[in-house]
């Protein structure tokens, strides 16, 4: 690494990254190019030999942002948010230019212990019980997705019931949560080697919002007791992909602990607004939890990846996942000093990720998050009022974060196809039309829109101008 071509590359690309903030409206939200369009202009082979910064950052301009979809612009309104900011930009810079790999606690102290402190932080923002502070046997770890999150502690789970009962039963293994539940949790079944009988998708419908209701896992837990099945892993949702569900986690819990099965709470998009004090009561009752997974690359300014993962007991974790190879071998974990968080995760290496949620925290401070999580809920809540203002619309479940899940309506043969046909056809003409981008799903087989308000550049004329689109182009497909 040479200092001064840092110094002088790097001023040119925050100047670059920084116009593109600036511009970034002036983009189509979600790229209009055709597959194997970069293909077709760019070159067969690497270069033998050096190019200068500025041909690359040409190419940038010219070839490369046509194909980037514009998750950072205000219009972007897909999916779930995924934050970016200065702070979490200025983190993810110092962690790649310190280009540590903190695998165990010797190869950077600095990297574990501000990952324990910094989960500690957030634990206490949310007010997690003390159990998963890392005082204790608890503690919290980084991972680089909720879908490895779920990931390592079904692993965990099934390792400790297996130890109990014997290696011989994994087929008997049986998992549990809502048929809302991310399909992270079915890829966790088919890497852990869950028969895929035995996993229990139970149904949510809209008579409870699409929460789980505890007397189905009840019926389906007993059934399968009585199978002579071993019911093991339990998945709660605070905030599910579809709609924002909030499973009853106490309930859930309850029925989880008198079963000896692992609870495991999915936050990934919600968890971050729990810091409020008025959205906390959402993730009551995970006192009953194991494990609580929040994605702070989602609504927490800190950009991606940064998914946050709390359990009770890491000795579940490691006793499933640690190695202790000769050339890893070294005095403060032989002597159990410290944490080794390679013992936590899949892979060995990791990234000082603690360092881009430290500066969110200390750059905005805690009051200033909660002030960005409500604003983007008054954003939303103002947009589910206009969408409940107009006849052609219909808002499809209460909205209770920054989601709205909406569709238009059926028009007076009530024919839910012809529905469905028209309101894809309405997120195909807003979305090429470049001005926003919204995603959707499928709720009790009605096509919904959603409409998902958390970009950080998001401001209110934003959603005003996203709704005046959405009626224009509707107002085209409705029946003349
Ligand atoms: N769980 C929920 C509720 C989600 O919304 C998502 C993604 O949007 C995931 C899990 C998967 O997240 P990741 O991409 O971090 O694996």
């Amino acid at each position: 690494m040479d200092s001064e071509q840092l110094r002088e590359y790097g001023h040119r690309m925050v100047d670059f990254i920084a116009d593109y903030y600036k511009t970034i409206e002036s983009f189509p939200v979600l790229s209009q190019v055709q597959p194997g369009y970069l293909h077709n202009i760019l070159p067969d082979s690497a270069p033998d030999h050096p190019e200068t910064v500025e041909q690359v950052l040409d190419d940038v301009k010219t070839k490369i942002l046509p194909g980037v979809t514009h998750w950072q612009s205000p219009n972007f309104f897909a999916y779930y948010p995924s934050n970016s900011s200065v702070a979490g930009f200025l983190g993810e810079m110092l962690s790649a230019g310190l280009g540590i790999v903190g695998f165990s606690w010797v190869t950077s102290p600095a990297a574990t212990e501000l990952e324990m402190i910094v989960l500690d932080w957030i634990a206490k923002m949310l007010n997690l019980p003390d159990q998963f502070l890392s005082k204790g046997k608890g503690g919290g770890v980084i991972q680089g997705s909720a879908s490895e999150a779920v990931l390592v502690v079904m692993i965990a789970a099934r390792d400790k019931v297996l130890r109990s009962v014997g290696k011989n039963a994994l087929g008997k293994l049986v998992v549990y949560s809502s048929d809302q539940t991310h399909s992270a949790l079915q890829k966790a079944c088919q890497i852990s080697g869950i028969h895929p009988e035995n996993c229990r998708v139970l149904k949510a419908d809209s008579s409870t919002n699409y929460a789980l209701r505890p007397e189905l896992l009840q019926e389906a837990v007993s059934r399968d007791l009585e199978a002579g099945l071993i019911p093991f892993f339990l998945c709660g949702n605070v905030g599910t992909t579809s709609s924002t569900a909030v499973d009853p986690l106490g309930a859930l819990g309850k029925i989880a602990k008198s079963n000896e099965m692992w609870f495991h709470v999915d936050a990934a998009y919600a968890g971050s607004a729990c810091i409020c004090p008025e959205y906390r009561q959402y993730i009551d009752g995970v006192e009953t939890a194991d494990s609580f997974n929040m994605n702070a690359h989602k609504w927490f300014l800190t950009n991606f990846d940064c998914s946050l993962l709390w359990v009770k007991d890491q000795y579940a974790l490691t006793e499933a996942l640690s190695t202790n190879p000769e050339f890893l071998k070294n005095k403060a974990s032989q002597e159990n000093l410290v944490v080794d968080y390679k013992d936590w995760q899949i892979p060995l290496g990791r990234r000082f990720r603690s360092l881009k949620l430290w500066m969110v925290l200390r750059l905005y401070g805690a009051e200033t998050l909660k002030n960005y999580i409500r604003n983007h809920i008054k954003l939303a809540k103002d947009l589910e009022q206009l969408v409940s203002q107009d006849p052609n619309f219909e808002v499809i479940t209460p909205r209770i974060f920054a989601l709205v899940c909406f569709r238009m309506v059926p028009t007076d043969d009530n024919d839910e196809k012809k529905c469905n046909r028209r309101n894809l056809e309405l997120l195909e003409a807003v979305n090429s039309s470049g001005k926003l981008f919204i995603s959707h799903t499928a709720l009790s087989g009605k096509i919904v829109l959603r409409c998902a308000i958390g970009a950080p550049l998001t401001e209110e004329k934003h959603v005003k101008e996203t709704w005046k689109v959405i009626q224009e182009k509707a107002s085209c497909l409705l029946p003349k």
